[in-house]
């Protein structure tokens, strides 16, 4: 009975909102990012992120003299806000986060992929530098999100946020969202520092840059994506992660952390060309 009991309170009970790829997912990526650009476009984001309000709260969980820890602190700014109540609703921008489709492929809800190409174009061009500070984390952000597949979801499940399943691989959260269960593929909220470079190394050891390719074709394969994201065994009442899916969504997730990191440094490279052959770096 208890066995029956306790997954079946735990599917009943409300699932949390979509939030993102966890900490080490987008920290991972902006790592990543850090080692494809050029020491110019380095010091405009740097100057950039030390603009921004936030900034010495991200100072105060980097390394001493380490920009790139800047840049993994401000990717993970947009959910860090979330609960913060001096920052107003209309300023936490929920539906930027994901982008959600219905039965018949039609966008249901959500914003993520215009606004990347929003504030693509607003970085390549405003001559605002706090639109600039502003715009920025936010950006890096979304590219983030915009690799995690169930980010650009099925809407009536809210990208898998309505799914509980249960995971044997997490002692601590056995049973979770099947959104949660994938944020929480790319490491530890906690990872940092020296071991954050080091994972970030190994990510692009392990996987080569893919195509540039433009912001539908990252949401479009994040969408084909979906048709593996779903267990299909069932353990004593939900959908159940077992060895073979677990290994399989471990590699997916690695994947698209490093396919975002390497399109994002990419992305502010050519943002920062642009406006230094504009003569507005
Ligand atoms: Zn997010």
């Amino acid at each position: 009975m208890r066995r029956l009991l306790l997954p079946l309170l735990l599917a009943l009970a409300a699932p949390l909102p979509a939030e993102a790829w966890n900490a080490a997912g987008h920290r991972l990526s902006a790592a990543v990012a850090w080692a494809e650009m050029s020491p110019a476009t380095r010091d405009w984001v740097a100057a950039a992120l030390a603009r921004h309000p936030a900034h010495p709260r991200w100072q105060d969980k980097a390394r001493p003299g380490e920009p790139m820890d800047i840049l993994a602190e401000a990717s993970t700014w947009a959910d860090s806000i979330r609960n913060d109540p001096d920052i107003p609703d209309a300023d936490k921008h929920r539906r930027w986060h994901y982008v959600d489709f219905d039965a018949r492929g039609r966008v249901a809800a959500g914003e993520l992929d215009r606004q990347v190409e929003r504030l693509a174009g607003r970085l390549r061009s405003t001559a605002d530098p706090e639109e600039i500070s502003r715009s920025l984390p936010w950006l890096v952000h979304l590219v983030g999100d915009l690799h995690q597949p169930l980010h650009v979801g099925r809407h009536d499940d809210r990208g898998g946020n309505a799914l509980q399943i249960e995971n044997p691989y997490n002692r601590r959260r056995p049973f979770t969202s099947l959104h949660a269960y994938w944020d929480d593929l790319p490491g530890p909220p906690w990872l940092r520092g020296r071991r954050l470079e080091q994972k970030a190394q190994r990510l692009r050891a392990d996987h080569p840059a893919p195509a540039f390719a433009n912001v539908a074709a990252w949401r479009d394969e994040s969408r084909k994506l979906l048709g593996e994201a779903y267990p299909d065994a069932v353990g004593s009442l939900l959908p159940l992660v077992d060895e073979a899916f677990q290994r399989r969504a471990q590699a997916i997730a690695e994947r698209r952390v490093a396919e975002a990191g390497y399109r994002l440094g990419r992305l502010l490279e050519a943002i920062h060309r642009a406006r230094v052959s504009r003569g507005t770096p």
